[in-house]
């Protein structure tokens, strides 16, 4: 069954069309990759499903009701996480207290030890206990990415959506990051919708993989099937090459 589904959602900003009547399904459980060239349309998908954007015609249903109703405030409770194209911390607070800026999002009644115990164990899954007391400002990039990780996993979502993951990260932290989101569906059960452009990456780990170009949806399907799609090649290369190259 889908957990999250977008249903003939169409958006434009002034005169340029950021979603043109783009459906997709996110079945749960699943690793579901969104890509498409610069622009397509793949962010401002992950602003629709978390509210930030409103959509001029179209549903988003989650978990069967849809969520055009749920304030932007409430998507976290609703089981909806997310990171950031560009990385989006607090700067000036320790790596566990942005983490708990994540976890209080859904712990109304939980007692202050638990949080900060759900918050240390999550640091713990995404590996950076060595930093947990250090300032986010000057911290790598890749830590920054994982505190992000953190910060979103820390809430208990049943939906994670991943906005570029690999976006600055060397090969050898792409290889951990793949493992890890896999582990994401394989050993925590979530569902993850991913935005890559990094294709080794999203081809490797995705159930399905979705592909927007220009606000339209170009190619749905298993990996192998949308990497020879020659609509898929064309908007990746521009026409340059047949797509049976
Ligand atoms: P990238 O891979 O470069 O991040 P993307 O697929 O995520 O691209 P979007 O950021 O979703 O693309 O943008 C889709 C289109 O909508 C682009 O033409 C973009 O300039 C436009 N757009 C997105 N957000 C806004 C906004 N807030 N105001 C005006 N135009 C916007």
């Amino acid at each position: 069954m889908a957990l999250l589904s977008l249903q003939n959602a169409t958006l434009r900003f002034g005169g340029i069309v950021a979603l043109d009547d783009v459906s997709l399904a996110v079945e749960a459980g699943t690793i579901a990759g969104l890509i498409g060239p610069n622009g397509a349309g793949k962010t401002t998908a992950f602003n629709v499903i978390t509210r930030l954007y409103r959509l001029e015609s179209g549903d988003v249903v989650f978990d069967g009701r849809s969520i055009l109703r749920t304030p932007p405030s409430r998507i976290i409770r609703a089981g909806i996480a997310r990171t950031f194209q560009n990385v989006e911390l607090f700067p000036t607070m320790t790596v566990l207290e942005n983490v708990l800026v994540g976890a209080h999002t859904t712990s109304l009644f939980e007692r202050e030890e638990s949080v900060r115990r759900r918050a240390l164990e999550t640091i713990d899954f995404v590996g950076i206990t060595h930093v947990a007391g250090r300032r986010a400002a000057g911290l790598p990039f890749g830590t920054l990415k994982r505190v992000e990780l953190a910060r979103a996993l820390v809430s208990r979502p049943r939906l994670l959506l991943l906005d570029e993951p690999a976006g600055g990260l060397n090969h050898e932290e792409v290889e951990e990051l793949a493992i890890f989101i896999l582990r994401l569906r394989d050993d925590l059960k979530l569902t993850v919708l991913l935005v890559e452009h990094h294709m080794n990456l999203v081809m490797r780990v995705s159930d399905h993989v979705h592909v927007l170009n220009f606000g339209r949806t170009i190619a749905s399907g298993v990996p192998a099937e949308v990497q020879r799609n020659p609509r898929v090649i064309e908007a990746y290369l521009g026409g340059e090459l047949e797509a049976s190259a």
